[in-house]
């Protein structure tokens, strides 16, 4: 099993080409039923506001513990659950299992925003909107304190469904936040069709802030989102400058990991609670 993953991990990686190795059939075969065997859980990463330094926001991020293969990393079998379609049956986990901490934090003086990823795959089902929508009604969680988030390069295929999910949500209050914004394809002119109320800098940018040239794309990203009126986020965070060089651009809000790992949700509230960031040392 363990030489198994290094050579679907290498895929993942681009190394090597698998298509419809056995490999990868077995990691589809785990994958099914995994969410019912308890085999998922819920990590959450902290979103600073810039102007306040306060953690505002929790990113919702899965992690999958295979009793074998034992921890599963997203980047691997999130594009095998979206292929095969279980990607639904998983994101509706985090989202019901999140939306259901962030309540309780909720109820007990935390109001924080939740953001929780979400794949072409269940935005393109007609229902995908009602759905959360009775998910959180039942988690007990306000509308308006959920922003869904899809990347760039997924936006698009939304567009083409044409089902209108993304403005059935934006009219129950959620946000729409565009991930890994500059590394799609979507144009300006698509951007605003769409009901969009963020964008999330992707971390190959943030790496890269402190070289003249990225800057610029970076400062250039923050300057649009303002100029739209969107909220702009930095993902990948790592070091004091880089958060310095977002502040001075007037960067609304920042993740990663000097301002917190991500982490379960225990920890995250004990770091929450202590006013610091989530220590790697607790978190995956
Ligand atoms: P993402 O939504 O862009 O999430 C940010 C990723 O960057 C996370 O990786 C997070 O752990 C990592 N990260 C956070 N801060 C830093 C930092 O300072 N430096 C670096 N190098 N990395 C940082 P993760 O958890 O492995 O997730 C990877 C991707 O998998 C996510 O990218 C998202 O696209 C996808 N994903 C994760 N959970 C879900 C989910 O529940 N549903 C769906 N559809 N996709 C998910
Ligand atoms: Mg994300
Ligand atoms: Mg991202
Ligand atoms: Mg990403």
């Amino acid at each position: 099993a363990y030489e198994d993953m290094h050579r679907v991990r290498a895929e993942a990686r681009g190394l090597v080409h698998l298509e419809q190795s056995p490999e990868r059939l077995r990691v589809e075969t785990e994958l099914r039923g995994a969410v019912g065997r308890g085999e998922f859980r819920v990590h959450l990463q902290p979103q600073i506001d810039l102007a306040s330094g306060r953690v505002v926001a929790v990113e919702a991020l899965a992690r999958w513990y295979h009793p074998e293969m034992g921890l599963v990393s997203p980047g691997l079998f999130v594009p095998i659950a979206e292929d095969s379609g279980i990607i639904e049956e998983i994101g509706e986990y985090i989202l019901r299992e999140a939306s259901r901490v962030v309540a309780g934090w909720r109820e007990q003086g935390m109001d924080l925003e939740l953001a929780v990823n979400v794949s072409a795959v269940q935005l393109n089902k007609p229902d995908f909107a009602e759905l959360v929508h009775k998910v959180l009604m039942e988690s007990g969680l306000p509308c308006d304190r959920l922003v869904v988030e899809v990347t760039e390069s997924q936006v698009m295929s939304h567009v083409a469904a044409g089902n209108g999910n993304l403005h059935r949500l934006r009219e129950l209050g959620v946000g729409i936040s565009v991930d890994d914004f500059g590394t799609g394809y979507s144009s300006l002119a698509q951007l605003r069709r769409l009901p969009v109320t963020e964008v999330k800098v992707d971390q190959a940018f943030t790496a890269q802030l402190t070289d003249e040239g990225s800057s610029a794309f970076v400062a250039g990203i923050v300057g649009l989102g303002q100029g739209l009126g969107l909220r702009v986020v930095a993902e990948g965070v790592e070091t004091p400058a880089q958060l310095q060089a977002l502040q001075d651009m007037g960067c609304h809000r920042a993740q990663g990991y000097l301002l917190g790992r991500p982490a379960e949700p225990a920890a995250v509230l004990d770091a929450l609670l202590a006013g610091t960031p989530v220590p790697a040392s607790v978190a995956v």
